[in-house]
């Protein structure tokens, strides 16, 4: 899953509010609990899940690096060995390789300040004189003259990147953000690389507060190391065509899950976790007749910025989009440590993928499963696009998110075996023929 993007609490606030009116789930017995207890959904098998896993987390896989392509050769070799035909779809995107050094300076002060860069913060040494820019937005800039100097500005409620263009675009040569108490500094991102940019640190209010009082003293800021480089990835696909048999409809299903890893972390949770499981869909499905299209894709680089799913996505025909009527993502789907499983969608409303897995988690759990807001992975690109997706993970996410205690025993079999057998339950009662389903 993708690192926490822009905004702060305001956003937290609306979301509260949008998904208490977000209808619940219509919960409707029958042909769930029939095909979660089918003979295929009980074939699947955990251990063979927790050994992908396994397999995948002996290193971290950050994308466009030697080790995400052995994770892909290796998802490749063992669907060639269920009897698929593998795709490869490859691409290229900016990888972003974060600050080796961060620092800032306040000239004849004796304390020192532990800022943080942003993701896709620019490297730079700065040094001069210190203005408060209030929030930070345009009409902020039109008061006061911060050409050439330190904007030091507190977050309210707009995206970081139009923080530092705004403070660019007005002249100041580096800009500091002050996180309120209520918002610790912690690995934001400014989403994606411009040539616009100027410096940019986070501030936590302590540091802040040290700030406030000098700010008649020349500031120094450093940040050394940060940079982009072209990258190579690439997205691992197999598609299974409906039974010509049967009553084949041209629907397309697509279940997706994201391979690679961030740096450090061997990623055992986010995401070998989503991709060992659609792994054993794969098996599972292998042999099933089936009345529609479905689709099983690995996604890579969605850490640096969903660029796999986008790219599917932009590859995809305006009739193969038209087709597709659901899309389940798979991502961080079997942390001991973190909450419940949730169904996540973009705009926090149910779709095609979150009625058929309420339904499935309601058949193994006797209650049912509400969909929250959700769009830090695979799904938002599908979703874009206008087909019905959803995210299942484990929510709120576990302590080591994006750490390198994200290892292989944090991993619950029980947790990665529910989620595959509603993903299973769902996408079979969505593509068998209708006899087979009793
Ligand atoms: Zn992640």
């Amino acid at each position: 899953m993708l690192h926490k993007k822009g905004f702060v609490s305001w956003l937290f606030v609306i979301s509260i509010l949008l998904t208490a009116c977000a209808p619940k789930t219509q919960v409707v017995d029958g042909p769930g609990l029939a095909t979660i207890q089918s003979d295929l959904v009980n074939q699947l098998d955990v251990e063979k899940i927790y050994a992908t896993a396994e397999e995948l987390t002996k290193e971290p896989r950050v994308a466009g690096t030697e080790s995400e392509k052995q994770a892909a050769a290796y998802l490749i070799k063992e669907l060639e060995n269920y009897g698929y035909d593998v795709g490869v779809q490859p691409f290229t995107f900016e990888r972003y390789v974060m600050p080796e050094k961060t620092d800032l300076q306040l000239a004849g002060f004796e304390g020192t300040f532990t800022p943080a860069p942003f993701h896709y913060s620019v490297s730079g040494t700065v040094t001069g004189e210190l203005i408060n820019a209030g929030h930070g937005l345009k009409e902020d800039y039109d008061k006061i003259d911060a050409q050439g100097k330190i904007a030091v500005v507190t977050v309210e409620r707009t995206y970081f990147y139009e923080l530092v263009l705004h403070a660019s675009k007005a002249g100041a040569t580096a800009i500091l953000i002050h996180f309120p108490e209520d918002n610790p500094i912690d690995t934001w991102t400014l989403g994606k690389h411009s040539d616009d940019y100027i410096p940019a640190l986070a501030l936590s209010h302590k540091d802040y507060m040290k700030i406030s009082k000098n700010m008649d003293k020349k500031a120094t800021v450093t940040i050394e190391g940060a940079r982009v480089d072209q990258s190579e990835s690439q997205n691992i696909m197999v598609t299974k065509q409906p039974d010509a048999e049967q009553d084949a409809s041209t629907d397309i299903v697509i279940i997706g899950a994201h391979y690679d890893s961030v740096d450090q972390a061997p990623g055992a949770s986010d995401n070998a976790s989503g991709t060992s499981v659609v792994l054993e869909l794969a098996r599972m499905f292998k042999d099933v007749t089936t009345t529609k299209e479905l689709r099983i894709l690995f996604f890579g680089a969605e850490e640096e910025g969903l660029y796999g799913s986008k790219k599917y996505v932009s590859a995809m025909t305006e009739d193969e989009i038209k087709r597709s009527v659901a899309m389940f993502n798979l991502d961080m789907v079997g942390s001991a440590d973190a909450g419940e499983l949730a169904i996540q969608t973009v705009d926090g409303m149910n779709n095609a993928v979150t009625i058929p897995a309420s339904q499935a988690y309601e058949a193994l759990n006797g209650d049912s499963l509400s969909t929250d807001f959700g769009g830090r992975s695979d799904h938002v690109p599908f979703h874009e696009a206008g087909i019905d997706a959803a995210l299942l993970v484990y929510s709120p996410l576990e302590k080591w998110y994006h750490r390198p205690e994200d290892t292989i025993d944090k991993l619950s079999k029980d947790r990665l075996l529910q989620v595959a057998k509603i993903v299973a339950a769902s996408t079979l009662e969505m593509t068998l023929p209708t006899d087979s389903k009793e």
